[in-house]
């Protein structure tokens, strides 16, 4: 099948370049961060966050080589998996955004890694569901280090009671942790969350049950995932400046 057919009218040669050259520019500064931090750039993950943006944009970045793909809302991410799954494209899927546990029977076996894992109850229910299903399911828990009120995740004092719980549900690959720097955070602020955040990740593994599947900080986006990665982070979750401004899309 031709590009066209695969994407549609909308689909445009130029559309992919510019995917293939906004990519190459962020991979560019990952591997500067990781030179600043002395870390081997093959410990990054890039993801590409698509969401809001049309079906379109996703499979013109999978053409321009993009391999994991972030969504925040399930219908979207489950629409979007249909779609690509369509013209061949199975990237890794990472569901980013938080999950309310009676729509976990919807993503359960599609996922590559749910990075949004904020309560106990949620994680049983996931854990449930891939039994069901006779899948694994890779999980991130969401940690709130910063506090903030207004934020979903776990407090740092409550990781470890989590934890415990967590670590006896089947199903279940608990990898890591996953957090957001101070909404609002302008440039610099970011860095003591980070670095807090990747504090609590190394010792909790020494509390985990399996800590040989313990080596997955997500941390970093747009704005911030330069001082992630010099402060540990392993995927970094990009939209803006992979898929351009949301906020100025038609609606
Ligand atoms: C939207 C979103 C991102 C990407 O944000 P940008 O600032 O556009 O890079 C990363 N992580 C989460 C959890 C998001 O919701």
């Amino acid at each position: 099948m031709s590009n066209v057919e695969l994407i549609g009218s909308e689909f445009n040669e130029d559309i992919v370049r510019g995917f293939e050259q906004r990519i190459a520019e962020v991979k560019g500064s990952i591997a500067n961060s990781c030179k600043k931090a002395g870390r081997d750039v093959g410990c990054i993950t890039l993801i590409g966050v698509s969401k809001v943006f049309p079906v379109s944009y996703a499979k013109a970045a999978y053409l321009a080589g993009l391999r994991d793909f972030g969504e925040n809302r399930v219908q979207e991410l489950v629409s979007k998996i249909e779609e690509l799954n369509k013209c061949d494209m199975r990237p890794n899927w990472h569901l980013i955004g938080s999950l309310q546990k009676n729509k976990v029977k919807y993503i359960v076996g599609k996922t590559h890694l749910i990075h949004s894992v904020d309560t106990v109850d949620l994680a049983r229910e996931i854990s449930r569901k891939s039994v069901a299903n006779g899948v694994v399911t890779s999980i991130l828990l969401e940690a709130n280090i910063s506090g903030e009120e207004s934020k979903h995740g776990f407090r740092e004092n409550e990781l470890n009671a989590a934890i415990d719980d967590i670590c006896t549900l089947d199903g279940l690959k608990l990898k890591g942790l996953m957090t957001m720097a101070p909404i609002q955070s302008i440039h610099g602020d970011a860095r003591p969350v980070f670095s807090r955040t990747k504090k609590v990740f190394d010792s909790l593994k020494g509390y985990v049950k399996a800590p040989n599947e313990w080596d997955t900080l997500s941390m970093g986006m747009s704005q911030d995932y330069d001082i992630a990665i010099e402060e540990g982070s392993t995927i970094v979750r990009i939209g803006t400046s992979i898929f351009g401004d949301r906020s100025k899309l038609p609606q």
